[in-house]
């Protein structure tokens, strides 16, 4: 009788285990449903901005003929900027949903940082040459081991990284490259910046999709939001790390990545990419 007892208990003590597995599941089902209508709305809100200037613009063009030539040149610039801004927009969110599903192909290889940096520089020079950049400097130390990555992201990663350091910081400001081993077979790389800075309550939710300060400043740097979204993604799948630092608005920013060396058997691509 007791071995019965005991039989039924184990019995029941499985089910209330599978039920109570089956309740942890259900959540988290509910939970990436609720991160998918809000990925969809906030997505559908992006795109919608844009699209309703350039329609404006166009109605505006098309109803009014004897529109002055001057403003007529202004809603044209406008509808210009707005159709840039989604094709930008487009770009970056079928890049970041690639990355998150996994079906990017890598192709790691030993490369030297210092290449990696350069086209990083001139692609970040040749996209804002319209305006004038804060001062670059670029100090790595000489015998840096090689990196273990897939070029074209390393490059991504970093231009991004710049990219931003820049379009943050005045152009009486400085921006600084450097990389230190940080005796754990990885390589720390820092895009340093002395522009506006960031809140320490805001240095994780930078890396959320879509987040940008709000107001004027969004629309006088531009950008889509998902820029360190993607980074994030990259340098997770290399096994390294990403996060900002920062003493608080208008003292800078640093952002630092970790990068595998050469030989590391350590490093392992995150299992699932994570979500915001
Ligand atoms: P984007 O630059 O296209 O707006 P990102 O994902 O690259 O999108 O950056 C998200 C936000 O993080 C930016 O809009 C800005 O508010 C903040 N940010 C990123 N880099 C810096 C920086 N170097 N200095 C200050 N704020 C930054």
């Amino acid at each position: 009788l007791v071995e019965a007892i005991a039989t039924q208990l184990g019995v029941a003590l499985i089910q209330a285990e599978a039920y109570a597995n089956l309740e942890d599941l259900n959540e988290q089902l509910e939970a990436l449903d609720r991160t998918r209508s809000n990925l969809i709305a906030i997505t559908g809100h992006e795109l919608r901005t844009p699209l309703s200037t350039i329609q404006i613009c166009l109605e505006s063009l098309a109803q009014e003929p004897d529109m002055p030539l001057e403003l007529r040149q202004v809603m044209l610039n406008t509808a210009l900027d707005d159709a840039e801004r989604l094709r930008e927009l487009v770009q970056d969110f079928l890049t970041l949903s690639r990355l998150e599903s996994g079906r990017v192909e890598w192709h790691p290889e030993p490369l030297p940082l210092g290449e990696c940096v350069d086209l990083a520089l001139s692609s970040v020079r040749s996209r804002q040459a319209e305006v004038s950049l804060p001062q670059i400097t670029t100090c790595l130390p000489s015998e840096l081991p090689l990196v273990q990555a897939d070029g074209e992201w390393l490059v991504e990663v970093l231009s991004k990284l710049l990219d931003n350091a820049c379009k943050f910081t005045p152009t009486q400001g400085q921006v600084t490259i450097e990389a230190q081993d940080n005796q754990n077979q990885m390589l720390e790389v820092t895009i340093g910046d002395t522009g506006r800075g960031i809140e320490p309550n805001r240095l994780e939710a930078v890396f959320d999709r879509f987040y940008q300060e709000e107001g004027a400043l969004r629309r006088t740097t531009g950008g889509t939001g998902l820029g360190l979204a993607i980074c994030r993604q990259i340098v997770q799948n290399w096994g390294g790390q990403i996060w900002a630092q920062s003493d608080g608005k208008d003292l800078g920013s640093q952002f630092r990545f970790t990068i595998p060396i050469v030989g590391n058997t350590k490093a392992q691509p995150a299992e699932s990419a994570s979500e915001t």
